[in-house]
This record gives C-alpha cells, sequence and structure tokens, in this order.
C-alpha cells in the first residue's frame, strides 16, 4: 500500500488534527525520513499501535486509508478486531507485546506478523503450531539491545545460536528484528547494533522507532515503525 494514505488525507488532513490527520503527518515524515536517507518510498512500513484505543478509534484510522496495525495484547486484539476484519478484509495485524507460550496457538491464529519471539520456549511453542499445521506468522526476533535485566529479548552475543536453533531444531523461518531501546539512552546506537546485527545474519526486516524516535530508526534502516501515541494520543 506504500504511501496512499498521504493522498486518502493530503494536506487538509494533515491540518485537519484528529487520528486522519495526525496519521497523515507521520505518513509524511515517513516519506520525508526515507526520502532524506536516501531509501525508496514505501521502504519502511508504519504499524500503526492502536493497543489500549476503542474500535471506534481504530475505524477512523481504517477510514484514512490505514490497514497495518499492531497490538500488545492477545485478549485486547482478540476482542477488538474480529469485527473490524469483517469490515476490513485487507487488514494486516501485528503482535508486538510480550507473548506467552499458552497464547501461541491464539496469536497465530489472529497475527500476519510476530515482532516479540524472545526466547527458546516461545520458538518451541510456535513451532507445536506449525506441526499442528497452522498457517506461521512472518516472525521477528526481539532482541535486548540494551542488555536490561528486565527487559524481554534475546542477548546480542545469544542471538546467532538462537537463531540457528529457530531454523535447524524448530524449523522457522525467522524474517528480521525487534528492539525497544532503554528508555533512558539515546536510541540511535540501539537502532544502529539492531541494524548491524540484521546485516551479519541476513536478515531483511527491522522493526524498530516509535513515536518519539520513528525518523531516527528510519535513518537506520528501519523496515517498519511502531507507532501508536502520535497517531492515537495519550494512553
Ligand atoms: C506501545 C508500543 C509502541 C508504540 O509506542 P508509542 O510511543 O505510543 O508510539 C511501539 N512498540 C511497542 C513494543 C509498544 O509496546
Amino acid at each position: 500500500m506504500g504511501e496512499d494514505g498521504e493522498t486518502a488525507s493530503g494536506a487538509d488532513g494533515r491540518q485537519a488534527g484528529g487520528i486522519a490527520g495526525r496519521l497523515a503527518a507521520v505518513r509524511h515524515e515517513i516519506a520525508r525520513a526515507l526520502a532524506d536517507s536516501g531509501r525508496p518510498a514505501g521502504a519502511a512500513q508504519l504499524v500503526c499501535v492502536s493497543k489500549t484505543f476503542p474500535a471506534e478509534a481504530v475505524r477512523e484510522a481504517l477510514d484514512a486509508g490505514q490497514r497495518v496495525f499492531g497490538e500488545n495484547y492477545v485478549q485486547e486484539a482478540k476482542a477488538k478486531w474480529p469485527a473490524l476484519r469483517a469490515d476490513f478484509a485487507d487488514v494486516e495485524l501485528h503482535m508486538i507485546g510480550p507473548l506467552q507460550s499458552n497464547k501461541a496457538r491464539e496469536a497465530v491464529a489472529l497475527f500476519d506478523v510476530i515482532h516479540t519471539l524472545d526466547r527458546p520456549s516461545l520458538a518451541a511453542a510456535l513451532a507445536a503450531e506449525a506441526r499442528r499445521g497452522a498457517r506461521m506468522p512472518r516472525l521477528f526476533v526481539q532482541v535486548n539491545t540494551g542488555e536490561e535485566p528486565q527487559k524481554a529479548g534475546i542477548a546480542p552475543a545469544d542471538l546467532g545460536a538462537f537463531l540457528q536453533a529457530c531454523r535447524d531444531q524448530h524449523g522457522l523461518t525467522v524474517s528480521g528484528l525487534m528492539c525497544i531501546p532503554p528508555a533512558d539512552q539515546p536510541p540511535s546506537p540501539h537502532f544502529a547494533l539492531l541494524a548491524k546485527l540484521a546485516r551479519e545474519h541476513g536478515l531483511q526486516g527491522l522493526s524498530m522507532g516509535m513515536s518519539a524516535d520513528f525518523e531516527q530508526a528510519i535513518m537506520l534502516g528501519a523496515t517498519h515503525v511502531r507507532v501508536g501515541s502520535a497517531i492515537f494520543g495519550a494512553r
């Protein structure tokens, strides 16, 4: 779908404010950051993060042409999305929150992409679903670039072994890497580290950048930016 939300809303939508206006503004900033860094238009996809926002708010974004959304909780996504999907069949839903292994079955049924494959037990649970014949979402491995003890994700030093286990032990195809930089540090070094790790391991996908820093992430190669509050407002 590229940047067509831009043409759908245009400059008026941007000035009008509201969800459609803020969505248009974010799309515009994404397009500018791509152009500034010499990357092709459409090289970074906007994952519109709708967690905690009600279906009516999501519908405004859908009406403005947005089709790619991110949610953090399986239960919330299950409650919100089947009805929205009935009206907008071409929606792509991304899981960006921590995923419990006992929710793997529901998650593979609901989501098209999982950004938070962050430990061996989850890889095993997803592999079990694949063996049952489930269609597997595209998978991103979450990397704990700041090596924060309280944060989910594979430590950079363990990434090679984890990717190998995903492939050889579990038969899973990994499409890319994802990170959430430490809140108290400038994000760019973490984005650069994630990009370097993806290059080293031959992975195309880079899920990085949120409302406060998606332009920096795009400059450093993000293919997916996860933006919530800049579009829907404060949570
Ligand atoms: C909530 C969330 C986002 C969106 O954050 P904003 O700052 O609202 O843009 C992005 N990624 C993850 C993993 C999140 O949990």
